[in-house]
């Protein structure tokens, strides 16, 4: 599925605009046919290269959405673009798409050059997150519209078809229109558009924003079997950790523009590679203290209460740095353990399978703590956390 199979949708990605003084891609445009290029997409696997990809929507002085994005992707590979609101996502998908040309920087597919092709010549296959199906035609249309645009002879087209509503467990709802179907099933029929034209790369934007959280739960596993069946490299668009973590071989984090750190699930979950992956990721508590002493990894921070041990994640300079400590990392112990930190319970949310407390140490420092024990507002308690689970980033104003 191509920008061109879909109808237009309330999302405008801002297709074909240029930024005033941007670098286009024209001047780097290399002469391919279509046929080439279609002969390539056929040819389905490959690498994906994306080189100092880079998207700016003002002038030069402004800081662009996406800066210098720079990675490989393996064929088959399912990747998370991961990040919070406005981080450049979006904008790094559609760039690949070609919904959106590049300010610069380079998209390779194996040795073919990506970026200087319209988007109907690169072969991918896109869901959005309102699913952008024609209202007006049935199930079956909405899924052959690729395949009829592509000149796809109509025994083909209706075996393809089949397959696709069989992947995603749609038969029997072929001769429906959108509006009849529920929205875990309309964006089953996307997904079956999208991969009914056997792209090389499949390309998903917060495909599941819009369906509730059981439904979210149910469709991560079928994206999940879908991608598995069909072998297509996917990147995937998500501002959901848990959606990531589930679903992706590795994770891109991006802030402001920037990738931050590409790594597997386990590596971005327990090894944050910077303070902005580790808030992002869940580490709720973050203290800033000065940094007592440092021995190789091991850190001693200085904190109101008594030493903080911790590892170093990063190089520490300054004289400050963070310790960033996820709030089930936390357990309630005694006095004189390692890294014990005497507290006052401040507040207690039930969460039904554990409760998250809110802890005042000394110095008004406050902490988050998930338990599954019993515990009271007011109740005076000791916070124990293991050193190798304190992880110690530079300062933001080191
Ligand atoms: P979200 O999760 O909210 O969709 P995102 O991470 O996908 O966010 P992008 O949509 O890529 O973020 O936007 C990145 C930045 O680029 C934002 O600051 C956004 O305002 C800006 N931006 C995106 N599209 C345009 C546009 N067409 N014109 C001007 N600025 C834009």
């Amino acid at each position: 599925m191509t920008a061109l199979d879909t109808p237009v949708t309330g999302r405008a990605p801002g297709a074909g605009r240029s930024a005033p003084g941007e670098r286009g891609p024209a001047s780097e445009r290399v002469a391919r046919s279509p046929a080439s290029a279609r002969s390539s997409a056929a040819a389905g696997e490959g690498t994906l290269r994306l080189e100092g990809v880079t998207r700016r929507f003002g002038g030069p002085g402004c800081l662009p959405a996406l800066h210098d994005l720079t990675m490989t992707v393996q064929s088959g590979e399912f990747i998370a673009l991961l990040g919070p609101s406005g981080c450049g996502k979006s904008t790094a998908l559609n760039c690949i798409a070609g919904l959106i040309p590049l300010s610069g920087g380079a998209i390779w597919m194996n040795d073919e050059r990506l970026d200087v092709l319209p988007p109907e010549q690169r072969g991918f296959g896109m869901v959005f997150q309102n699913y952008a199906l024609f209202p007006h035609m049935t199930v079956k249309k909405n899924v052959q519209f690729g395949l009829m645009m592509r000149g796809i002879a109509a025994a083909e087209r209706q075996r393809r078809t089949e397959r696709a509503l069989a992947l995603v467990q749609l038969e029997g709802h072929e001769d429906k229109l959108p509006g009849q179907l529920s929205g875990g099933q309309q964006q089953r029929v996307a997904i079956a558009r999208a991969i009914v034209i056997e792209p090389r790369l499949v390309l998903m934007d917060e495909p599941l924003s819009n369906l509730d959280a059981k439904l979210r739960l149910e469709m991560r596993a079928e994206i999940r079997r879908v991608h598995r069946e069909l072998g297509r490299t996917t990147i995937y668009v998500t501002h959901d950790q848990d959606e990531a973590l589930s679903m992706a071989d590795r994770i891109v984090v991006l802030q402001q523009g920037t990738m931050q750190q590409i790594g597997t699930p386990e590596e971005v979950y327990a090894q944050p590679a910077n303070l902005h992956v580790a808030r992002f990721m869940g580490f709720r508590n973050t203290i800033e203290l000065d940094l007592e002493s440092q021995a190789g990894g091991d850190v001693t921070l200085r904190g109101p209460w008594g030493p903080l041990r911790g590892t170093a994640k990063q190089a520490l300079t300054g004289p400050r740095a963070v310790a960033a400590i996820r709030p089930d990392e936390i357990t309630l112990g005694e006095a004189g353990a390692t890294n014990a930190i005497a507290a006052e319970v401040d507040g207690v949310e039930y969460y039904g399978r554990d409760c998250l407390l809110e802890l005042v140490a000394a110095g008004g420092v406050r902490l988050y703590a998930r338990t599954t024990g019993r515990v009271a507002r007011g109740q005076a308690v000791h916070a124990v956390i293991p050193p190798e689970r304190v992880l110690v980033y530079p300062a933001m104003s080191s």
